[in-house]
């Protein structure tokens, strides 16, 4: 007996016809989608008609947060099992900051230390990681000088803040102003708890408050303020914040609202790992109904056009 297998557009694709009768394994799996597709709001549904995913090794991807908090007892031990875990998913570069271990305040002589251990980290990479800057702005002075010292005269591209301080005041100001002429984009940790943040940790208004009071900066909006339905809209008229979309489970629909609010140019993709694996957070955007061409973007493209300028500057190869 010949086995037939069709497929066809709509629901009935997954139904699978054995010689023009349909089987009972296909009518079980066609109803336990209807079932799926009826609990599920229609924006967050696929749709049956996207094109075929790129496999991951053709996207180049690269990873815009990470963190060296991988398994080692140096740098360079962490940054080669990150390494060796991002071989896994078909990641090709990554960008970390914060060393170890972390403090939601830490003290000028903590943030040189960790940054130390990210430029270990960064050399022993021989290409593939590149740091930013972590900086506490709250010491605002020896901020400036840190940042002379990992990018204007080391090899780091851009800046991360955390918790220390909300991004709204104005003790980030001269921060971002020396940033921007080093050309370094600035990524800052973005939260809505409903828990109540920290008393430093900066929603994404804050980080729309300070793009606003620095048109010709570039940042990034690191989770994209974790409650990410109300993080996208605070940065959508910021149209220098780019949303990043680490951290969090793995929800269906992020990266398909932030390409529909802000456009594919302003969605990044990172992991934060190793809080959270690549493989979920890749499922954000893998799994995401956008186009082909957006996927691309967020993977890898939107980041090497920010860090074109900074790149080019230092004769780093992009
Ligand atoms: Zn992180």
């Amino acid at each position: 007996m010949v086995l037939e297998t069709m497929r066809v557009i709509d629901w009935k694709r997954t139904m699978q016809f054995r010689n023009g009768r349909i089987t009972r394994r296909a009518v079980l799996i066609g109803a336990a989608q209807a079932g799926v597709a009826a609990s599920v709001p229609s924006r967050y549904q696929p749709s049956l008609a996207a094109e075929p995913s790129a496999s991951l090794h053709e996207y180049l991807v690269w990873d815009v947060h990470g963190h060296l908090n991988t398994p080692g007892d140096t740098p360079r031990e962490r940054i080669d099992n990150l390494l060796k875990f991002a071989d896994r998913m078909g990641i090709e570069r990554v960008i970390v900051f914060m060393g170890y271990p972390w403090a939601y305040d830490p003290s000028p002589d903590d943030v040189r230390r960790q940054n130390d251990q990210v430029l270990q980290a960064v050399k022993r990479s021989r290409g593939r990681a590149f740091g930013f800057a972590y900086l506490n702005p709250k010491h605002t002075e020896e901020s400036l000088d840190e940042l002379d010292r990992c990018v204007r005269d080391g090899p780091m591209v851009g800046v991360k803040l955390w918790v220390a301080i909300r991004c709204r005041e104005k003790c980030l100001d001269p921060i971002v102003r020396r940033a921007v002429q080093l050309k370094a984009p600035v990524l800052q940790h973005t939260w809505y708890k409903i828990t109540g943040n920290l008393p430093g940790e900066s929603t994404a208004a804050d980080l729309a408050s300070l793009a606003a009071r620095h048109p010709t900066a570039s940042f990034i909006a690191a989770h994209a303020g974790g409650d990410w339905e109300r993080g996208i809209r605070a940065i959508r008229s910021a149209t220098n914040v780019t949303a990043e979309i680490s951290g969090g489970d793995p929800t269906a629909g992020v990266v398909k609202m932030a390409v529909r609010e802000l456009g594919a140019e302003r969605v990044m993709y990172g992991s934060d790992f190793a809080g959270r694996s690549f493989a979920s957070q890749l499922a954000k955007v893998l799994g995401a109904d956008v186009p082909e061409n957006a996927k691309r973007l967020i993977l890898a493209g939107n980041i090497k056009r920010m860090l074109a300028p900074i790149f080019a500057a230092k004769g780093i190869p992009l």
